[in-house]
């Protein structure tokens, strides 16, 4: 079936979901965007995200033309007039079409847009197994460059990092900040177990900050689990006990190998498949 997108208020088909050419969102990867999912009908953490879509905005002044309630309503109904009831949705906001230049004052009517679709999801053998990633060598963008916690639609950064994991077979890799410390993966925050406890690092080592992420620590911290914002090196996470990522479209899957280094036993850790368990409860009930 070809599912309904949303543009501005307006419903296209899949097919007619156009935009301009001159848009500085397709011309610059001036914009901003969120990832988020369903289930059963309910989307997970909403407001969550309208937040961070609404600071990533802030953080590239670009106004969004409509209210938070109103973007609310949009995802809603098109998800319901495309009968999804466990899905991923995008929303996506550009400084809309401009001249070519990079001024965005020569830019009007930002396009605000909202995709519901399927979701793909790894398969169920990757999350028995758990994932075996690789450091990439390209570094997390800098954050007085291109704050990392900004949902920018520039993705170019992840997306060197993901051509590096792809290219050596993995499906993650897992990037370092400036400092040489562990930041994040292409799409996913990280988290260590060592001695108990949960390790992840800060926002300010250049992350995204992930909703997963804050769900996943609020769980934690509700089964009783110490957990540690901290900055994180390499070899912490070789000698880590567990590791685990979080994300959207992820939820919680274990990596059992770091460059080539066994991390624990090499098999998904009972913590990671408690807090996988945990979250999918979350999301389920
Ligand atoms: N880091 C990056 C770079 C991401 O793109 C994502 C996916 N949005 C995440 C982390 C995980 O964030 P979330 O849990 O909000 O999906």
């Amino acid at each position: 079936m070809a599912f309904k997108v949303w543009i501005n208020g307006r419903l296209f088909d899949k097919d007619d979901a156009k935009i301009s050419v001159y848009d500085h969102g397709l011309l610059y990867g001036d914009g901003v965007f969120e990832g988020l999912r369903s289930y059963g009908g309910k989307v997970f953490r909403l407001e969550a995200h309208l937040n961070r879509l609404w600071n990533s905005a802030k953080a590239i002044l670009l106004e969004i033309p409509m209210s938070r309630a109103e973007m609310a309503r949009a995802v809603n109904e098109t998800l319901e007039i495309n009968g999804l009831e466990d899905s991923y949705i995008r929303l996506i906001v550009t400084r809309g079409a401009g001249s070519l230049g990079l001024d965005p004052n020569r830019t009007a009517n930002p396009q605000v847009i909202v995709i519901t679709d399927h979701i793909t999801v790894y398969p169920e053998q990757l999350y028995r197994q758990g994932l075996e990633i690789i450091t990439a060598s390209t570094v997390r963008n800098h954050p007085a460059a291109l704050n990392p916690r900004i949902k920018s639609l520039n993705y170019l950064n992840n997306i060197l990092a993901k051509i590096e994991c792809m290219q050596a077979g993995c499906m993650e890799a897992l990037m370092l900040n400036h400092k040489g410390e562990v930041a994040e993966c292409t799409a996913d925050n990280i988290f260590l177990v060592r001695g108990g406890v949960l390790l992840t690092p800060p926002t300010d080592a250049g992350v995204l900050e992930g909703i997963t992420r804050e769900a996943v620590m609020e769980l934690a911290r509700q089964a009783g689990r110490e957990v540690r914002e901290v900055p994180i090196t390499k070899h912490d996470v070789y000698i880590a006990e567990e590791c685990f990522l979080t994300g959207t479209a992820v939820e919680v899957i274990a990596v059992v190998k770091v460059d080539s280094r066994k991390i624990g036993s090499g098999a998904p850790g009972p913590i990671t498949r408690d807090l996988k368990e945990r979250f999918h409860q979350l999301t389920r009930c």
